[in-house]
């Protein structure tokens, strides 16, 4: 219920000595669209006066649409729970967040949808080299959400089961299909049918 709260808290770039170090969620100011760019912004310059000092950090973003081949986001935010810690030169992020997807069955090609928990372990680091698996930062602010993001897309599951005791494709509702093919139904979804199959049709027909 006061999630939408929570997500405009402090949408604002000034930085309020005196305030909670909240992370801060949406686009600055504006309401958060399902596309919008979301960001959540901890401040942690107080955090790298001294080494080891560390702090934990809430999380609850909502994320544009993610989603891979048979599985996607759904709308309800990312929440979580981090620990913000400083290091030499930077910050290390270590904890989790979970999160709800849908995704079609492998087997049944019903509809299903469950939660996910996902670890997060990453580094900040001012001048952090670009080949490097370190995050550059200003050395005062850190962006969770491409971290966030990046978590949730990479454990999204590929090829869904709505449960291990799913019996299957019901021959007589749906054939069976691979993911494959639903990778193909889903770009004829978006870009109309594959020429090559209208040609098939074709010739089909001229041998008749
Ligand atoms: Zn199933």
């Amino acid at each position: 219920m006061s999630e939408e709260h929570a997500l405009d808290h402090r949408g604002g770039n000034e930085d309020q000595p005196e305030s909670e170090n909240r992370p801060v969620a949406g686009p600055t100011g504006a309401s958060a669209g399902q596309d919008s760019p979301a960001r959540l912004l901890v401040n942690v310059g107080d955090l790298r006066r001294r080494l080891g000092q560390r702090r934990s950090e809430d999380i609850e973003v909502r994320l544009a649409h993610q989603s891979v081949v048979a599985s996607r986001t759904t709308h309800e935010p990312v929440q979580g729970v981090v620990v913000v810690e400083s290091i030499e030169r930077g910050v290390s992020v270590i904890g989790s967040v979970h999160f709800s997807w849908e995704g079609d069955c492998r087997r049944c090609l019903e509809i299903t949808t469950d939660r996910l928990q996902v670890d997060i372990g990453e580094i900040f680091q001012v001048d952090a080299p670009e080949d490097s698996e370190l995050i550059d930062f200003d050395g005062d602010q850190i962006d969770l959400v491409p971290v966030v993001r990046d978590a949730v897309l990479l454990s999204l599951p590929l090829a869904p089961l709505c449960g291990d005791d799913c019996a299957g494709p019901d021959p007589d509702r749906y054939p069976a299909i691979t993911v494959a093919e639903i990778e193909r139904r889903r770009a004829e979804e978006a870009t109309g049918p594959d020429p090559r199959w209208a040609a098939l049709d074709q010739l089909d027909l001229d041998q008749d």
